[in-house]
């Protein structure tokens, strides 16, 4: 099938990098011009393992373009996805959908015979109605079908999580789009990928539920680590005793910083904003969302006070600033809340990341970046673990000690084992497990 694909960033590459390997002949298109040179250059804008590869093959293949130029591919197109950013809107919290109306126009212009537009952002209900709305009024004559695609790939794991999903929800309202989008997925029912074809706006309402039950869902452990640091518990135990439990389920209940990254914070705030504008208040994610917000904040102290209570003047190391490990993407990073909090209190930090730096500098410049995790301890008067990336899970512990100016580990993953780390004489600190831990 001939599928474009409106927007490149960490949706629409890993879409179309895996649509082309399934065989289709797919064209990403992305108005940023740099983007696009790179990638017509080989190069891969984005951190995201195995997705290089993919790309690089289905290129050499002749299955995977890229142009700045959405016209002649989307009027080429059978199927053409939306997969365009939609941010918070500033002030309020709503999701921000200029790109997604801005697209569905530039599509309307360009489309040619029977289309299916199948929006993958993450967007509010009734954006469908919206887009094909915006489609009937730019070009009368278009013949379209809209559908509400959304996509649930982690960062991190997005081309596993592409070709091998739990689900696909369609939501569908002109069964001409049903046959198309069949089609398209074909290839995955090797994997037994359950398709779900629903109406538009209950596949939207999807996946903003699945996002904030997450986001709930770690919150939730979050607070019962807190409750275990005040009751001599230990959290990881009673994630595990939970999470054996089929109706729970052992994901997404670690304990840790608090969530972040580019869906959650800002889709919980969307479906918060959703159901007031609708009289329907989603109070158990307006509540996620403050706590949330407090405990980003409430980590940065945690280190505070595990130096004794006064960061002034001292040198505090972070390992690591993405949300989550495997991924470049600094995008509402716990990090950013925990630095900007012990900066605050007059710390100087030094920090090293293996594939967030080049974003985080753009965020954040005044902190001093390093080139791995031992240049961080090099003097530092503590060390806070902010992500797990694989290569923090095993460091020379008494490496990091000579080096460092007083031997404090703060682990907000709780990667490490009390035991492990006091035995080389540090003063180690976690999250919601008691000492011996
Ligand atoms: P992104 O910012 O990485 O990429 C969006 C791209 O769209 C950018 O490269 C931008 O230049 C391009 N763009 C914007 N308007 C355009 C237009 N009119 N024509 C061509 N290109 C245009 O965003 P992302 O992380 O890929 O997210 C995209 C959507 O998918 C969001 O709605 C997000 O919520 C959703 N989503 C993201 C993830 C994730 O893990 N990142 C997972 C599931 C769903």
């Amino acid at each position: 099938m001939k599928i474009a694909i409106v927007g490149s960033g960490y949706v629409g590459l890993v879409t179309g990098g895996c649509l082309a390997d399934f065989g289709h002949d797919v064209t990403c298109i992305d108005k940023d011009e740099d983007k696009i040179e790179a990638l017509e250059r080989g190069e891969i804008p984005i951190y995201e393992p195995g997705l290089a590869e993919l790309v690089k093959a289905n290129v050499a293949a002749g299955r995977l373009a890229f142009t700045t130029q959405l016209a002649g591919a989307v009027a080429a197109a059978q199927v053409v996805f939306i997969a365009v950013g939609t941010p918070s809107r500033r002030g309020d919290g709503h999701a921000d959908l200029r790109y997604v109306r801005d697209a569905a126009r530039e599509v309307a212009e360009a489309v040619s015979g029977f289309t299916v537009v199948a929006t993958k952002s993450t967007v509010p209900v009734g954006t469908g109605d919206e887009v094909a709305q915006i489609i009937a009024t730019t070009n009368p004559s278009a013949d379209v079908a809209v559908v509400a695609n959304p996509e649930f790939l982690r960062e991190g794991a997005a081309i596993d999580d592409f070709k091998r999903p739990d689900r696909i929800v369609v939501g569908i309202e002109d069964e001409r789009a049903r046959s198309v989008i069949s089609a398209v997925y074909r290839p995955l029912y090797l994997n037994k990928s359950p398709l779900m074809f629903t109406n538009r706006r209950t596949a939207e309402l999807i996946k903003y539920g699945a996002n904030a039950f997450l986001a709930m869902k770690i919150t939730f452990i979050n607070e019962m680590a807190d409750l275990c640091e005040a009751a001599g518990g230990n959290v990881q135990e009673v994630a595990r005793g939970m999470g054996l439990d089929n109706r729970i389920g052992g994901k997404f209940l670690h304990a840790g910083p608090g969530f972040g990254g580019s869906c959650f914070p800002k889709d919980t705030l969307a479906l918060i904003k959703i159901g007031q504008d609708l009289g329907s208040p989603m109070r158990l994610v307006e509540t996620t969302v403050s706590i949330n917000e407090q405990r980003k904040r409430a980590m940065s102290r945690k280190v505070v006070a595990a130096c004794g209570g006064e960061v002034r003047g001292k040198t505090i190391g972070v390992l690591g600033l993405t949300f989550k490990p495997n991924t470049d993407d600094m995008r509402a990073a716990p990090s950013l809340d925990i630095i900007g909090g012990l900066l605050d209190q007059g710390a100087r930090i030094v920090a090293y990341d293996p594939y967030g730096m080049a974003a985080a500098r753009g965020l954040i410049d005044t902190v001093e970046y390093v080139s791995n995790a031992y240049a961080v301890a090099d003097n530092a008067d503590a060390l806070v673990l902010v992500t797990e990336w694989d290569e923090f899970r095993s460091l020379d512990l008494a490496r990091i000690k000579t080096a460092m100016k007083a031997p404090v580990l703060v682990d907000l993953r709780n990667v490490y084992s009390h035991d492990e780390v006091t035995r080389h004489g540090f003063a180690y600190f976690s999250v919601g497990r008691p000492a011996g831990a």
